[in-house]
């Protein structure tokens, strides 16, 4: 399979150099030229597969010419052989409500599930080409501890992750920053999640640096984490064996996990529709719901992972609906850089066609948090009670809401809710009581890249 570039779609490139460098030297994304596309016969193929059967299917579609398949399915089954659910992820019942239980890899988010992949994946290609990289790579919570853990004790990678510096929940800090593995930089940037975000933009565009230093980035920008992610909306559907489409509701900030939902579509799942969920950081909401595209301030909410006004993967979805036509794509981007892209009617339309959306905000959060406890004596993490609490809202009572993470990493905001939280599974209860390893820096792009180059 070939990709393109969103900005540039006259370059075809292979998985290789999607996958390795992240991001496109003119600044876009990744995309495959041509979306392969299955029909009823080929997903009937699919259907009985176990989950690593099923990703190593789906996978292969993606990054055949880059590694084989029986090599896939041994990186496939070492990556989740981890987790505490045999196959992968769960579904449970919520009332009427479905959850999709994504959280139960080694750090308690879904982002394990693409991150771990990942890791092994880099592994098998430096170790066959004796090959180095520093993985660089900004967190808005969970990414960078999914990230650290699959990549901690690799010798032939460090990782640096950017998280801005008291934004996240303490579990979450302390699940990245308790390891003493020596090719682990643990930053905190005096800033929100866009500001580091934008330094790792920054370091990548900056050529010379990024070249030199062999940089690479696993954000939910990284195609391979969105294909990895694409594998179980197939395993849901197939699993519920529902005779109508499934909607699925995705609490987001990135753009990512939903748009994985968005590529299951394009190839062929019947999914109804996708349910873009936010908390009040909701220019996605605003985007979806009116054609509104523009960033406010940050907020800081009791759903940090999802406190993002600039949804990279946006970009994608964009170039998708404008046929894709990468001019076209590139002078959006330049409009959502002045910050000024209102969308245009037609496109909105193409857009409501597979999305809608919704947000809610704090109290509503904790309200929902409080409800689905009172009711059914679960307890919700904050970012999956967005995604319950929005699909109230819309009333799609009967859809599958992805259940980002654990709620044992948001104590605060569950104590708040209804006087209690949930503990650690026992094998991570350690990492309460070890040794915080970060440095603070300051939100300046030469201050970050001096602080990598002395560590390389
Ligand atoms: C990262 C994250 C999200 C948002 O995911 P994106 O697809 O990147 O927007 C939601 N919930 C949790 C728990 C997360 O860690």
């Amino acid at each position: 399979m070939n990709y393109v570039s969103t900005r540039n779609n006259k370059n075809e490139l292979h998985f290789k150099d999607v996958f390795i460098k992240g991001l496109a030297d003119d600044g876009g994304l990744f995309v495959p030229k041509n979306v392969k596309s299955l029909n009823s016969e080929d997903l009937d193929k699919l259907r009985n597969l176990s989950y690593n059967d099923l990703a190593c299917e789906i996978l292969n579609l993606f990054c055949s010419d880059f590694i084989n398949k029986k090599d896939l399915k041994t990186i496939i089954t070492k990556s989740y052989s981890t987790f505490r659910e045999k196959e992968v992820v769960k579904i449970s019942n919520l009332g009427s409500i479905k959850l999709l239980e994504l959280y139960h890899g080694p750090t308690l988010a879904f982002k394990d599930i693409a991150m771990q992949f990942i890791g092994n994946l880099y592994d098998y290609y430096l170790s066959k080409n004796n090959d180095f990289l520093n993985v660089i790579v900004a967190t808005s919570g969970d990414t960078g501890a999914a990230a650290i853990d699959a990549i901690k004790g690799k010798n032939n990678m460090n990782i640096f992750v950017l998280h801005p510096n008291n934004k996240i929940s303490k579990v979450q800090r302390k699940l990245m920053t308790t390891g003493n593995e020596k090719n682990v930089f643990n930053i905190a940037i005096d800033g929100n999640f866009d500001d580091c975000q934008n330094l790792v933009k920054a370091m990548f565009s900056d050529l010379e640096f990024s070249k030199s230093i062999k940089m690479t980035g696993v954000n939910s920008i990284n195609w391979a984490r969105i294909i990895a992610q694409a594998v179980y909306y197939f395993y849901t559907c197939f699993k519920l064996n529902s005779s109508k489409p499934i909607s699925f509701s995705v609490p987001t900030g990135n753009f990512g996990d939903v748009f994985a939902g968005y590529l299951a579509k394009k190839m062929g799942l019947p999914i109804d529709k996708l349910i873009v969920a936010t908390n009040q950081n909701d220019i996605l909401h605003r985007a979806i719901s009116k054609g509104e595209y523009r960033s406010k301030k940050v907020e800081q909410t009791i759903s940090p992972s999802m406190d993002i006004q600039l949804a990279s993967n946006f970009e994608r979805l964009i170039y998708y609906i404008n046929n894709s036509n990468s001019e076209i794509t590139a002078e959006i981007m330049k409009k959502i850089k002045e910050n000024v892209y209102q969308i245009d009617k037609i496109n909105l339309e193409s857009i409501q066609k597979d999305f809608v959306s919704g947000s809610c905000n704090e109290n509503e959060t904790l309200d929902i948090i409080k409800k689905y406890y009172e009711k059914n004596n679960v307890i919700l993490d904050p970012h999956t009670a967005v995604g319950v609490g929005v699909a109230n809202k819309l009333s799609l009572n009967d859809c599958v809401v992805l259940s980002t993470a654990h709620p044992c990493k948001f104590p605060d905001a569950t104590e708040n809710a209804i006087k209690k939280y949930e503990n650690l599974p026992k094998e991570l209860e350690h990492v309460l009581n070890k040794d915080e390893n970060f440095e603070v820096l300051k939100n300046d792009i030469e201050v970050v890249k001096n602080f990598v180059k002395s560590k390389i």
